[in-house]
């Protein structure tokens, strides 16, 4: 009985598995790869590795272009091989992903080997994320990003923050846990609400002391503790430029590496339009201001820092596209002109 069962079932499940799509078996892949420690461990031997040093992506430059290569297992115990390293240093890499056909991703940071030797050997550098994330090509972005913060997350969380004891990790690294104390740690991102303020014909973007002179973006902060995102947004409006929200909107989420692992939150908010003028707070901002349309088109024509006013000081221009911000301000470039008059 239970062989028959085991076949039926077996011929079921195979048949399921088929009607799934790529994706879902994908997924379902990287899930029991997570899962089971034997299996991951087994996998790696046939993955591909992207490679870091002290969190520092490798990028390899190929014509005017720069690429991220990936390694195949065989290339990497080359490598080791020429740095007398065992392959006990691939217990250090985590899983980021798979391939359609179900070739595992890994990210391995190898920070404690020499780094000159690697970029010769393998004919390229290892970059600083900040600027790699513009250079390489936009799918690799999300990619680079999401392997950096995984790796920076073991990095900062070998011990547990209840008993002080040693963390130890799965084999994928989608997790760490204090035997001691019996405390699971997951990785962890910090959610942050980005907004942009209109008041029907106009949008209000703000400068960060800190930012890149002329650039202005918009709104930005932490949620606190036990806030929801509209909560957090009215919040933070308040709080920066002293305006209160009457309606928002979700547009879309990203994830940003700096300064460690956000999942940013992009909203649309209106304010009402007969409100007092803004009243920024100084402590957080250096300026915030109203910007009509015209402006905000001219403005997302300029490249960074390019060009002058005659007083000296750099005409505004806003973040690139592979920031969030961007999308919100071309989305309400849309919403005004796609507006009847
Ligand atoms: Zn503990």
């Amino acid at each position: 009985m239970a062989a028959i069962y085991q076949a039926v079932y077996g011929r079921a499940s195979s048949l399921v598995c088929r009607l799934h799509s790529t994706y879902v078996r994908k997924m379902r892949y990287l899930n029991e790869l997570k899962e089971d420690d034997i299996l991951c461990r087994q996998a790696r031997t046939s993955g591909t590795f992207y490679l870091f040093h002290n969190l520092s992506p490798f990028l390899q430059k190929v014509g005017k272009k720069y690429v991220v290569p990936q390694l195949s297992a065989a290339e990497m115990k080359r490598m080791l091989e020429k740095l007398r390293e065992t392959e006990q240093c691939l217990e250090k890499s985590v899983l980021i992903g798979c391939s359609d056909e179900h070739v595992p991703h890994f990210a391995l940071d190898l920070g404690a080997l020499e780094k000159s030797v690697m970029e010769s050997e393998l004919n390229g550098s290892f970059t600083d994320l900040r600027k790699a994330l513009f250079v390489v090509d936009e799918k690799d972005s999300p990619l680079l990003a999401s392997a950096q913060s995984l790796l920076r997350w073991h990095d900062s969380h070998q011990y547990c923050s209840k008993t002080g004891q040693p963390t130890q990790r799965n084999v994928a690294g989608s997790k760490r846990v204090c035997h001691a104390s019996g405390i699971t740690y997951y990785p962890q991102m910090s959610p942050v609400v980005i907004t942009l303020v209109s008041d029907g014909s106009r949008c209000l973007l703000a400068r960060q002391p800190s930012f890149p002179q002329g650039m202005f973006t918009a709104l930005s902060g932490f949620c606190d503790m036990g806030e929801n995102v509209e909560e957090t947004i009215r919040r933070e409006v308040a709080e920066e430029v002293g305006l209160e929200v009457e309606s928002l909107w979700y547009s879309a989420s990203q994830h940003w590496p700096f300064p460690s692992s956000c999942l940013m939150i992009a909203c649309h908010a209106l304010v009402r339009a007969q409100q007092p003028e803004i009243n920024m707070n100084t402590l957080e901002l250096e300026e915030a201001r109203w910007f009509g349309l015209e402006e905000i088109v001219e403005g997302l024509k300029r490249e960074p820092g390019s060009s002058k006013q005659d007083n000296g000081s750099l005409l505004p221009w806003f973040p690139p596209k592979q920031a969030i911000a961007r999308q919100l301000i071309c989305e309400w470039v849309k919403q005004q002109t796609s507006q009847p008059a």
